[in-house]
């Protein structure tokens, strides 16, 4: 492809809120930068919220939820399948949307929509898991039945780093459930958003029932104290999950905050390396490692080390980095300059801290795109568990090897590490997989599979500092967590009447 030496001047265009149905101009006088990675450019400015536009939002999901909760189930879902349709048809210009902002290449942002698509499949379904149960005769003439019904108004604070299908893990589901919704998407990439909402509406969704509110920390709090927010979904870094879940459920709400991962892969010596090696250069550096489920840490079992090392060098200085929009590139550029001097930091560090950086991706250009966010694949060996790269999550196509004698070894490290999203591991031992999957401390494990990324109808969701909460996310998990239960006993008397009884009611 060919590409102009010189980039023509942008147009810098507003992103605007969404409320009760339309785009709303930001009124705060705040606002924040979204760039174009690929050219380092501003290319948008997105409207900051303050606490008058939340309350706007949040006033519009409570005028709008009575009517929708109201609303047969089986209708909501029609809205579903509309709007299911509607994603298909637009599938590319979301996909293009999201590499645009984020900087992924456009074939990995199509996978992103259709993983977000497949949330919405599931929503059309949900009647079927509404249905409550029912007793007869819990008690002579009594009879007793148990419903889910909705929450109110869920508000859903999401991360740059999946635009389009994190908030599609939440907002697909609480609709269906019968509850109206506020999102606060990523201020980096919140175009997608909008796009989103625009579909909701032409999919026949009753104004004010879906909100789009942008901004940064003030936004977020504006919704953490609103009292007419029942229930809140975070996805984003643990720090943040963690501030969310205390403030959420001090004052009351229903909170769900997933938070940041340090995922391995554990390769055994009788993995096929061929396989391992492949599953590892696209866990690694896929999406340039901006993904909760990347692999980051490659963990190698005994004599399979050097083999392992040796071929992964070569896959990350092979990699095609290039701008998203291009269909050969493997690796776009990161999201932010600052997210790039964080990465570049952080493999510095890993530097000063003795561990062999075998490739190093620092400094990689992309002819035409010089100011673009672009870092090369990098790979460490040498890993240590003390040091500051195994410990924190880069959150960049950095991957560390760390060097362990046997199986016992490599799962006493998983289970020490704080954070337990997702793991791997890969072997033709089906006795060792079985004892990993029963011993290892983590909420997606994945055998011979890189990414254990859960299917829209099974939850998603990790362990310990990766998630904050009772509730993995979408699936039947999301059901629960969108709904609370109602149990209702009746009895119709049949002209024998008693006087009133003062003891515990028992079964006659
Ligand atoms: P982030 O925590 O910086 O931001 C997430 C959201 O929180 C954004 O909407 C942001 O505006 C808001 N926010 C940021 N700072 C805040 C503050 N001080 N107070 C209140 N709100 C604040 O995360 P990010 O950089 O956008 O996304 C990357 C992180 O998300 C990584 O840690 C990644 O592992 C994690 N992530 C986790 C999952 C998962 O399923 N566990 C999925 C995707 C991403």
């Amino acid at each position: 492809m060919n590409k102009p030496l010189e980039q023509p001047a942008l147009q810098i265009k507003s992103i605007n809120h969404w409320i009760n149905g339309q785009e709303v101009a930001g009124s705060s006088g705040r606002h924040g930068e979204v760039y174009d990675p690929a050219l380092g450019r501003v290319s948008a400015h997105v409207a900051y919220a303050n606490g008058t536009e939340v309350a706007q939002a949040v006033a519009a999901a409570q005028a709008a939820f009575a009517g929708w909760a109201a609303t047969p189930p089986l209708r909501r879902a029609r809205v579903m399948f509309k709007f299911k349709e509607l994603i298909e048809e637009n599938l590319e210009a979301l996909a293009r949307l999201i590499s645009s902002e984020h900087g992924k290449v456009v074939s990995d942002a199509r996978g992103e929509v259709t993983r977000g698509l497949e949330v919405v499949e599931f929503a059309c379904g949900i009647p079927h898991l509404l249905k409550g149960e029912y007793s007869e005769q819990v008690g002579t003439g009594v009879d007793s039945f148990s419903v889910r019904q909705p929450l109110g108004v869920c508000a859903g604070i999401t991360p740059f780093n999946f635009p389009v299908m994190v908030p599609m893990w939440m907002f697909p589901v609480a609709l269906a459930c019968g509850n109206s919704f506020v999102l606060k998407p990523s201020e980096r990439d919140p175009s997608a958003s909008i796009f989103l909402a625009r579909l909701l509406k032409e999919a026949g969704l009753p104004d004010g029932v879906f909100n789009v509110v942008h901004g940064d920390k003030e936004a977020v709090d504006a919704l953490l104290h609103d009292a007419r927010v029942s229930a809140i979904s975070f996805v984003g870094s643990t720090p943040i999950a963690e501030y969310i879940y205390r403030t959420g459920t001090a004052s009351g709400k229903r909170v769900q905050a997933l938070g940041g991962a340090k995922n391995h892969l554990v390769v055994m010596p009788d993995a096929d390396l061929d396989q391992a090696v492949d599953a590892l250069t696209g866990a690694a550096y896929g999406s340039a490692g901006e993904r909760c489920m990347a692999i980051s840490v490659a963990v190698a079992v005994g004599p399979v080390a050097d083999a392992l090392v040796e071929r992964m060098a070569q896959r990350a200085r092979g990699l095609k980095i290039d701008t998203g929009s291009d269909e050969r590139a493997e690796m776009g550029p990161l999201v932010t300059r600052a997210h790039l001097d964080k990465v570049t930091g952080y493999v510095a560090k890993g530097v000063e801290e003795g561990a062999k950086l075998v490739v190093d991706g620092r400094g990689v250009r992309v002819p035409g795109y010089e100011e673009g966010f672009f870092i090369g694949g990098c790979l460490f060996d040498g890993v240590k568990p003390e040091m500051t790269i195994y410990r924190e999550e880069i959150f960049g196509p950095v991957l560390s090897v760390v060097r362990v004698p046997d199986f016992d070894s490599a799962v006493n490290l998983i289970n020490t590490h704080e954070y337990a999203n997702g793991v791997s591991l890969f072997t033709r031992d089906g006795d060792a997989a079985r004892e990993f999957t029963m011993r290892v401390q983590v909420g997606m494990v994945g055998v011979n599979v890189p990414i254990p990324v859960p299917m829209a109808f099974h939850s998603f969701g990790g362990w310990k500092r990766s998630l904050f909460g009772d509730h993995h996310i979408h699936g039947s998990e999301g059901v629960r967590f969108y709904t609370r239960m109602k149990t209702v006993t009746t009895r119709w008397p049949t002209g024998i009447r008693k006087g009133a009884e003062f003891v515990m009611p028992t079964m006659k």
